[in-house]
C-alpha cells in the first residue's frame, strides 16, 4: 500500500481548520499511520521546498512555514499519493475545485492550508524527512475488508 505525507500549514491552525482538514482524509478511508506537531526550521524549509528556493516568493514562504507549528501526518491506502492530491486540490486555492480542501477552505496560493507529496519519489523523501521509523505505526485496520474488495488489496 502506498504511503503519503500531508502537512497542515500554520494558516489552518490560525483559522481553526486542523480537525476538519484531518477529517477529510479519515472519511475517505485512508489509514492514518503517523501524526505529530512540529516546528519547521529554515534549513528544513529549504530542503522541503528545494524546487522553489530561487523563486521570488520563497522568502515569504519560508517565513510563513517556519512561523508557527504545523501538523504532519502520513496516510496509507491504494494509490494514496494521487488520491490525497485530489483531495487537496490545485496549488492556487481560488482555482481549486469545490469539495477539495483548498477549494473549500482557502482563497490563496501562499496561504493554501495544506501540503501533500506529489509523487512516489517525493513521498519517500518526505517520509524520511519528517518521520523516524518508530513514529510510523503498523496496525490492523478492522474495516479494511469494507474499504477494499479482495482484488484491490496488495
Ligand atoms: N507557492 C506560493 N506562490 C507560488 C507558488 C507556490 O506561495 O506562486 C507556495 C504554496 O504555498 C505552495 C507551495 O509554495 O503550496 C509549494 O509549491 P508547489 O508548486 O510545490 O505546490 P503544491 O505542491 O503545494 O500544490
Ligand atoms: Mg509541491
Amino acid at each position: 500500500m502506498e504511503k503519503t505525507v500531508v502537512l497542515v500549514k500554520p494558516d489552518a491552525f490560525q483559522r481553526g481548520l486542523v480537525g476538519r482538514i484531518v477529517a477529510r482524509f479519515e472519511r475517505k478511508g485512508l489509514k492514518l499511520i503517523g501524526m505529530k506537531m512540529i516546528k519547521i526550521s529554515p534549513e528544513l524549509a529549504k530542503e522541503h521546498y528545494a524546487h522553489l528556493v530561487d523563486k521570488p516568493f520563497y522568502p515569504g514562504l519560508e517565513k510563513f512555514m517556519t512561523s508557527d507549528p504545523i501538523l504532519v501526518f502520513v496516510v496509507e491506502g491504494q494509490e494514496a499519493i494521487e488520491v490525497v492530491r485530489k483531495i487537496v486540490g490545485v496549488t492556487n486555492s481560488r482555482k481549486a475545485e469545490a469539495g477539495t480542501v483548498r477549494g473549500d477552505f482557502s482563497m490563496s496560493t501562499g496561504r493554501n492550508t495544506i501540503h501533500a507529496s506529489d509523487s512516489q519519489e517525493t513521498a519517500q523523501k518526505e517520509l524520511a524527512r519528517f518521520f523516524k521509523p518508530e513514529e510510523l505505526f503498523e496496525y490492523d485496520l478492522k474495516v479494511w475488508d469494507y474499504l477494499y474488495a479482495e482484488d484491490e488489496k496488495e
